[in-house]
């Protein structure tokens, strides 16, 4: 089977080994460009739970390199779902299965308002402990259990085909009639530990032992579970909070990846994990304070780097790349980012034809403007600039908005669309202008 895992991170990278030990053809398709240079030039390597093996398999930025697949696994965080599922467009032939898997609500969701209701299918992973060592190379603690599921009704002959393919890669797997019950079995052990771990910085094992975080982090269970049963959804156990500490006690030094996200100052799944909860409980009628306090603080703390504002502004806008650029080096005023002025692009910097002082975008962002571009190739009168759009990925679109520091331009922060012109609309730029006011507060 030929099967693309577009998400190739901690789990797509696990998937897409294993996958490929087992003799599949296996693409792992990603937007970071050094974990698939590197799985190009030396392999993959997957070590941890399952052994230790370095496998060949297909490595590219662009899905259109790898062609259609049989089976595509969407193996990214949640956030980004609908923009990989936008992306994976060049893999789906007329019977490709999109199989969606993550943590949280509404991750298949998202991948199925993108690519139709028929082709997507859901699973969630449990017990891996996954996390990327280097470029190329991945550990997991565990392979404990893969759910697999329709996204409505019961177990149908494609999720057992799916299912199989993964047993035989030496996963074990469940399938489940019932995709709620598939989804919040997981959540709702999830919602007990992600947040609280991550407000406190604790693993699991120590918000277990204090009493007075596991009476927050077990309150954050039972409102879930109270929310899942005024749902009618049916779960396996009776007693939530029973259920989380046996779930804990057995990896008590882990911690959850909501928390591992904050440390390197990445966006975490709050909004799909804890957040989740009062969401889905006011449709219910049952309310969720703990989940609802332990979400804003969670918020509150992911605002706290500029990386995740800069990153959630990324998802937020479905742009290629965000960067803010704070240093304006030699004379040029424009604020072209910091590739575009290194090597390879010397052409800006060595055989430049035009001042780009006095180009009008300069004077906008000096006088505090915004600057637009829905199609930034008819924006210049400079054959340096365009060389330059070329060589740095096609550059088609862009948002560039000042920050002010002390009536001084003090930095810009750039979002980029590559390759398609965008029609930007009103909420992308208002986007842009929040996101720099936080930045601002955080120089
Ligand atoms: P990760 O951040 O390590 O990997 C996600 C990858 O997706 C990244 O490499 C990122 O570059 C890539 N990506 C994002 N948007 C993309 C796009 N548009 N196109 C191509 N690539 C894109 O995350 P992870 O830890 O592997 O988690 C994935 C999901 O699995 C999450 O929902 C998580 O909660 C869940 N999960 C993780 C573990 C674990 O042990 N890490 C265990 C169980 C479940």
């Amino acid at each position: 089977m030929k099967i693309a895992i577009v998400g190739a991170g901690a789990m797509g990278s696990v998937y897409a080994g294993l996958l490929a030990g087992a003799g599949h053809e296996v693409w792992a398709i990603d937007r970071w460009a050094g974990h698939v240079e590197a799985i190009r030039e030396r392999g993959l390597r997957v070590e941890g739970a399952s052994g230790d093996r370095t496998v060949r398999i297909g490595a590219t930025t662009d899905p259109a390199e790898a062609g259609e697949a049989d089976l595509v696994v969407l193996a990214t965080k949640a956030m980004d779902v609908s923009a990989a599922a936008g992306a994976a467009r060049p893999l789906l032939g007329p019977e490709t299965l999109v199989l969606s898997i993550q943590n949280g609500l509404g991750g298949p969701d998202a991948a199925a308002a993108v690519l139709g209701d028929e082709r997507v299918v859901v699973g969630v992973a449990g017990g891996f402990g996954a996390s990327l060592v280097a470029p190329g190379h991945v550990h997991h603690n565990g392979f404990e259990l893969v759910r697999l599921g329709e996204r409505s009704g019961p177990v149908t002959p494609r999720i057992e085909s799916v299912a199989e393919v993964w047993r035989g890669a030496g996963f074990t797997v469940r399938t489940y009639d019932d995709v709620d019950r598939l989804v919040w079995e997981k959540l709702v052990c999830n919602v007990a530990f992600s947040g609280t771990c991550s407000v406190l910085g604790r693993t699991i094992g120590e918000v277990l032992a204090d009493e007075h975080a596991w009476s927050v982090a077990s309150r954050c269970a039972v409102e879930a579970h109270e929310v899942a049963r005024a749902l009618g959804i049916g779960l396996d156990f009776g007693d939530a909070v029973a259920h989380v500490r046996a779930f804990g006690e057995a990896i008590p030094g882990a911690k959850p990846s909501m928390l591992l996200d904050l440390e390197a100052g990445r966006p975490t799944e709050i909004d799909f994990i804890n957040g989740a909860i009062p969401r889905e409980g006011a449709r219910a009628g049952v309310p969720a304070p703990f989940n609802e306090t332990v979400s804003a603080l969670v918020r509150a703390l992911e605002q706290g780097t500029i990386d995740a504002v800069l990153e959630r502004l990324r998802v937020a806008l479905h742009a290629h790349r965000v960067t803010l650029r704070r240093d304006f080096p030699g004379d040029y005023a424009f604020p072209v980012t910091v590739e575009a002025l290194g090597a390879g692009v010397g052409s800006l910097r060595d055989e430049r034809t035009v001042d780009l002082r006095t180009q009008p975008v300069v004077a906008l962002l000096q006088g505090g403007e915004q600057v637009v571009q829905d199609d930034t190739r008819g924006a210049f009168d400079d054959p340096s600039f365009h060389r330059m759009l070329e060589t740095y990925g096609g550059l088609a679109a862009q948002i560039v908005t000042p920050i002010f520091a002390d009536d001084r331009l003090e930095a810009i922060i750039s979002v980029h669309v590559l390759g398609e012109p965008r029609a930007w609309s009103a909420d992308d730029t208002a986007a842009c202008r929040r996101a720099a006011a936080r930045v601002r507060g955080l120089l």
